[in-house]
Parts: C-alpha cells; structure tokens; sequence
C-alpha cells in the first residue's frame, strides 16, 4: 500500500491484465473532481446517486467536478434495495439518452452499495460499457461493495442475479462520509470489516473488536483504518481471481447460511444481521466436523454482538425452512452445499485443491437446529 502523503493512502487492485487505483482518505469528497481529472479522465461525467446521499453529497461532488473544469450531471434514484432493479436501470439508461451521455462519458457512482451495484452495471451495459468511478458512501460500500468489480440488479428470482463484472477506472473512498450514515447502516459495514478478519486476519479482528464503539460512533480515524485494512484484504483475494474461480470464494463465507436466512425470512433481516448468524453457524459446522478450533464460533458470537446484532437465530424462520433456501443456493452440487470452512480465526481451510466442502445436510439441519433451540 503506497501514501500519497497528507493522510491520502493510494494503492492500486490488479484487475484482468490491467489494474485500477483506490483512493482512501478523510475530506477527499472535496476533490474529487482533481482526482477523477487525472485517473479517470472523460468528456462528461454522470454522476448517479440516490435520494438519500444526493441531498448530502450532490451538490458538493458536482461544484468539485466543475471547479476542475468537468462537465457534470446528476442523476438521481430513489434509495433503497427495492429499488436495484432492472426498472431503475431502464429509467437511469433512458435518462442518459435523453441527455446525450456519449461513450466517452465516465459514470460516477456516488452512494453506498446499493448505488454501485446498479450504477457500476448502467456503466456495464450503456452502449457496450462505458467507465465507472466508485465513490464509496456507506461503510458497506467502503469495506466491501466498491472494490472487486460486481455490479448488478436484483430479480424475482434473486438478489444480485442479473449483473456483469465490470471493474471501476478509479475508486475514492472518503470515510468522513460515514458521518452521516445512519448508526445500524455502520454495524452492517462492521460486520462484514468482522468477516475480513475472521478469514484473513486474527489481529485485524481483535482490533476490529477494540475499535467497534468508535466505528459505530462514525469516528472518522477509526473508519478509515478499518476501511483500508478491509479494502487491502479484499483486494488481496479478488486481484487474483476477478472471476471467482478460486480464492475469491473465501469472502462467501458466513453468506451461505447467511443468505438462506434472509430469505427464509422473506428479508426483514438485515444482511448484516444474517451474515453475522451465518458466521458463527457455519463456524459451528466446522467445529463439529472436527477441522475448526473449539471455541471459535463462541468468539465470533461474542464479537457480532459487541456490534449490537442480535444473538441467536434472527427473524423467525424454522430451521426446516432455511434449508430449503440453502438447497436453492449455488453452492450446491450433488445435493450437498459447500461451505467455507475456518482453520481458526484468521485462517480459512484448504484442502483437496480447494476453499469450500461439501457437508451434509443432516449436519448443517442439527446444526441450525440446536442453535435455534438455545
Ligand atoms: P445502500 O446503498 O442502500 O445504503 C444504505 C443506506 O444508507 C441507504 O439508505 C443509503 O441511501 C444510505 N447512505 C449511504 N451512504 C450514506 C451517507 N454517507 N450518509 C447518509 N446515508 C447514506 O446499502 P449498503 O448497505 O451500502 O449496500 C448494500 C448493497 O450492496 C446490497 O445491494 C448488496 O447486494 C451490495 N453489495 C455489493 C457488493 C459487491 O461486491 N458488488 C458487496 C457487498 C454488498
């Protein structure tokens, strides 16, 4: 990781044969429009945001563009999850029709990970592709969502199921942002800061778990800190495998479960919560098949709930009916799911050339089971 001195830390992710730049650092909203001059440059720029952050941060990102001479556009959305979808999409792509947005246009995605996702794939798609800067809002966004090149809408038939890889020109990330950011919006980027460290990197946890009231409280040295260690971590495992053919699955782990239960729950549990649940189950699993260190999933709990998530199993659904989610999930071959397993905290396992394990059903069913019954 290079500094760029007066507290900006720059580095870049290797991405296909070429690499982009990210950019962290506090009060770096304020030149943007410097930043994207020289590592993202373009004829016009089409900055996408949603209703909540565009009242924030809308103005201030356009007057930083147009002090450094950039054409700049705002396109606004209506926040919110329910909104990543392929309407919003239809209505953002014809809105740049109708605007003249050319091919040597640069969309900014200015939000949390919402905003990526379905801003990264209007870039993915508008006339075959066209360049997009993340410019990271919500801690989700900072930790996870802006570095790896994911973009995508949700379906009926799932979240996140109709997308394109299509890696950004240039991420900023400035964590004076998460001022703003509502106090539950901040556990949900935490907790997947936790899942950073629970697969890569015991030390960064613990001092995740020292530093939880300080990151809730929006305490901007701590964010960043927290931001660029998750951001190196995350950009460690996806340089290598953009694709998800191997290493990469590690991030999945806590979300096989964790996606089960927000489904079965029809999502009115959080991500977070679920991911949070699904850490500790699926650490669960490996102690009982003997590979991961006792204990483990007890330390994981203890962690998810200094982050103020609830203990136990969230929201209602029956074991039986997690199952059934689990069985839909892409993980499964030849009837049995695959799992990311620990060694212990800081170190996932591997073994028979791969990074996930088939286990049976009846294990994961007791499992799930006898936590829901504590
Ligand atoms: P989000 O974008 O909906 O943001 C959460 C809420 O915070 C929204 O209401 C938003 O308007 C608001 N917000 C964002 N920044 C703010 C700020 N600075 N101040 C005030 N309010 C602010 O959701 P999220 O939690 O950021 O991200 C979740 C989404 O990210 C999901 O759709 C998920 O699928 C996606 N995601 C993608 C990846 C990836 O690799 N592409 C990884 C993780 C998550």
């Amino acid at each position: 990781m290079a500094g760029e001195g007066g507290g900006v830390t720059s580095f870049r992710v290797q991405s296909g044969p070429g690499s982009y730049r990210v950019i962290v650092g506090c009060g770096l909203l304020r030149s943007l429009g410097e930043l994207v001059k020289k590592h993202a440059p373009a004829h016009r720029y089409a900055v996408i945001s949603d209703s909540n952050v565009a009242p924030l941060y809308g103005d201030a990102t356009l007057r930083s563009l147009s002090e450094c001479g950039l054409d700049a556009e705002l396109f606004t959305f209506a926040a919110g999850e329910r909104h990543k979808n392929r309407a919003t999409w239809v209505e953002l792509t014809d809105r740049f029709f109708a605007a003249g947005i050319g091919r040597d246009s640069c969309v900014v995605a200015l939000g949390g990970g919402v905003t990526g996702d379905l801003a990264g794939f209007v870039a993915a798609t508008y006339m075959r592709g066209i360049p997009v800067v993340q410019v990271p809002t919500s801690l989700v966004a900072m930790v996870d969502a802006s570095v790896g090149g994911k973009t995508g809408v949700d379906v009926a038939a799932g979240k996140n199921l109709v997308g394109a890889f299509h890696p950004p020109l240039l991420v900023v990330a400035d964590p004076e942002a998460v001022v703003t950011l509502p106090r539950a919006e901040r556990a949900q980027g935490l907790i997947e800061a936790v899942k950073h460290g629970v697969i890569m990197d015991s030390a960064y946890f613990e001092e995740l778990d020292r530093e939880v009231p300080r990151i809730l409280d929006g305490e901007a040295t701590a964010v960043e800190r927290a931001v660029l260690r998750s951001m190196e971590l995350k950009s460690e495992v996806v340089s290598d495998d953009e694709l998800e053919a191997g290493r990469r699955e590690i991030l999945n782990f806590g979300h096989t479960l964790g996606h089960a239960i927000e489904a079965a729950n029809s999502y009115s549990v959080s991500h977070g919560t679920a991911v949070g649940c699904g850490m500790v189950l699926e650490a669960r699993i490996g102690v009982e098949l003997g590979i991961t260190v006792e204990g483990t999933a007890e330390r994981i709990e203890e962690v998810v709930g200094n982050v103020g998530l609830p203990r136990g199993l969230p929201g209602g659904a029956a074991p039986a009916d997690i199952m059934s989610y689990l069985a839909m999930d892409k993980k499964v071959r030849d009837g049995r799911t695959r799992f990311v397993l620990l060694s212990r905290i800081g170190t996932v396992y591997f073994a028979h050339e791969s990074w996930s394990h088939p286990v049976e059903e009846q294990l994961v069913l007791d499992v799930v089971d006898s936590f829901a019954r504590r």
